[in-house]
């Protein structure tokens, strides 16, 4: 069990000498000096461990002038000569490799580190060392995009793997989309950012907003606040692009950010962004898992036999003319999506999805589908709307199946109702397909019994956000139901302070359950009254919501769940079915038409 935290970073290396003492594994050594070149560093190499070593090395770096090895032992002077001249000579960073049998010599170099601050690494020896370097990714297009990973001492071979893990679930184009992501950011920063501080002379009413200068200022939880669509100052207006590209960011398939333009995020709203980005995330994904997705090629062929359904016995089910299935997808694990819900995806000629639909879920629409994502990007949810059931019934009148596939269930706060009513207007009436909503599986992921005997009788579902943003009515205070908010995490600090003058116990357990059910998944238990103060402290991972109610703490050992001035919350991280995943995706992509 590892009690300290230690604190990872990325050193900037440029210009620096590190010191390498001893060869007691020459291949070590040799990655060891080419990862410190690559650094932007010199690499200095004392204390031979044979002639034969120092040939070697010699050779491997020939001409390299960033690379210095000595034929000599280790002094203890060689410390605070052989580094930068202006700071006095001595070395950034010390890495020692040498045979158990000088372990008196490693004690001697690592004490007089840590007198002359010299950051050091002693091969093996973590009892030597003040900090370690990590098992690492680095993109090979340059990217910028690194990995590291550590188990802190639990076994190196095993943090390898598990970055090796974690490196084999990226995209294909995640080089592609660090740059573009970059390249777009660093333009909108350019243009919008300063225009708006020369405009405005300062900006600290900006970072109000949530903007900054720099994109890691840029705070995720005001960026997702609530913004009046029809209501927009003139600053809001000019940093929209921000927004969306933010949001972007943050809920996109990863495979599709490769392809998003400037013009994708101008005010102007005419291009066929996301249509263009869904289809090219389904052609682009590296994912050998997700290949299997619909397509009938050798290299594609599913693991598990093919479930083989005509098109003709889909077709006479459908009408002549066009049809229409609201579909609900489930809140984000491919585990929870029905199996109604990935017959009409398969069979789709149109698939209309919300921009919270998962990406694996998407990634199960066959690559010829024409597929679109709405764009309900903060101050753009009308239009994006409006859009959405405009090319829905666009593609009706020619007669195509289309597919809306929304996030959660269709009925719980997915406006399902007013698409059923738009399209039953409009002479075509929905089939309705329910899907797991969000409201009733985040409790479920979070060991939350939403009811359970002596605990809860009731379950409450809610919003914390009503019509034009206005607070909703208030329900009243029930010790025995557990209710459940949704859309409330970016005003809950208004909610709160409402829902405790209307007599709601500010000790009653709350839980704030974000991107259930996907791998990123985070529980956060706290008092209803730490609310505001823990979404403060850690931030959002949108979508979210809050759970209020003692059956929040009802599963968990009471020392976890008892909170005070001087502990706040309890978190935990992830979730453990997707480990599923893979199997589950095989199966649902082996299903075809
Ligand atoms: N129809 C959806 C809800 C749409 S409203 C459903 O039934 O789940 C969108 C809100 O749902 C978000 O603001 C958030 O409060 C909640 N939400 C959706 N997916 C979520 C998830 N995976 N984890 C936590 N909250 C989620």
């Amino acid at each position: 069990m590892i009690y300290n935290t230690p604190f990872i970073t990325s050193l900037n290396c440029a210009g620096e000498v590190h010191l390498l003492v001893g060869t007691q594994s020459l291949g070590s050594t040799i990655s060891r000096v080419k990862a410190v070149i690559a650094s932007g560093a010199q690499a200095k190499v004392v204390n031979m461990c044979s002639e034969n070593d120092f040939k070697k090395i010699q050779e491997h770096f020939y001409g390299d002038e960033r690379v210095c090895v000595f034929l000599k032992p280790f002094a203890l002077q060689d410390l605070t000569t052989l580094g930068r001249q202006f700071v006095g000579g001595i070395v950034d960073k010390v890495f020692v490799n040498l045979p158990q049998e000088e372990a008196l010599l490693m004690q001697d170099i690592f004490k007089q580190c840590l007198k002359l601050r010299i950051p050091i690494n002693t091969s093996q020896r973590p009892e030597m060392s003040t900090f370690s370097p990590l098992s690492t990714y680095s993109d090979p297009e340059k990217s910028g995009l690194q990995i590291a990973v550590t188990t802190n001492g639990q076994g190196c071979l095993l943090a390898n793997r598990i970055k090796r893990e974690i490196v084999a679930r990226l995209p294909s184009n995640i080089s592609k989309a660090v740059t573009n992501m970059g390249q777009l950011r660093d333009r909108i920063i350019n243009e919008d950012h300063t225009e708006l501080i020369t405009t405005y002379h300062q900006n600290s009413d900006l970072q109000e907003l949530g903007y900054g200068v720099d994109e890691d200022v840029w705070d995720s939880q005001k960026l997702n606040k609530l913004v009046y669509e029809f209501s927009m100052t003139e600053k809001e207006q000019k940093l929209k692009r921000t927004r969306w590209l933010s949001q972007i960011m943050q809920y996109y398939p990863l495979s599709t950010l490769a392809d998003v333009s400037i013009d994708q995020l101008a005010d102007s709203y005419r291009s066929e962004y996301a249509e263009k980005n869904a289809s090219s995330s389904k052609q682009s994904s590296a994912q050998p898992d997700h290949k299997a997705r619909g397509d009938t090629s050798e290299e594609n062929t599913p693991a598990v036999p093919a479930v083989a359904v005509s098109k003709d016995d889909v077709l006479k089910i459908s009408n002549e003319k066009g049809r229409i299935a609201l579909v609900g997808s489930g809140p984000g694990s491919i585990s929870m999506l029905t199996l109604g819900a990935l017959h009409e995806i398969k069979t789709a000629d149109l698939v209309l999805a919300d921009k919270l639909v998962p990406e694996e879920v998407l990634q199960l629409i066959p690559s010829g589908t024409e597929t679109f994502i709405a764009r309900k990007f903060p101050g753009n949810a009308e239009r994006a709307q409006n859009e959405l059931l405009e090319k829905g019934l666009a593609g009706l009148k020619d007669g195509k199946r289309v597919v809306r596939l929304k996030q959660g269930d269709p009925y719980i706060f997915g406006r399902g109702g007013e698409e059923y009513l738009f399209f039953s207007q409009h002479g075509f009436e929905p089939e309705v397909l329910p899907g797991l909503s969000s409201a009733l599986t985040s409790t479920v992921v979070s060991k939350i019994p939403a009811t359970q005997r002596d605990v809860a009788d009731q379950v409450l579902i809610c919003t914390g956000t009503g019509r034009k943003g206005a607070l909703p009515d208030i329900p009243e205070f029930v010790s025995t139901r557990t209710t459940v908010f949704l859309m409330a995490l970016h005003r809950s600090s208004v909610l709160i302070e409402a829902l405790l003058s209307k007599g709601w116990d500010p000790e009653v357990p709350a839980a704030i359950i974000e991107r259930a059910s996907c791998p990123d998944q985070r529980i956060t238990r706290t008092s209803l009254k730490y609310v505001p103060e823990v979404v403060e402290e850690i931030g959002s991972r949108p979508p979210g919501l809050l759970v209020v109610g003692r059956s929040v703490t009802a599963l968990l050992s009471e020392e976890k769940v008892r909170f005070n001035d001087t502990r706040k919350f309890y978190i935990e991280e992830g979730y453990h079915y997707d480990q599923h995943n893979v199997a589950l995706t095989k199966l649902a992509s082996a299903y075809h038409i």
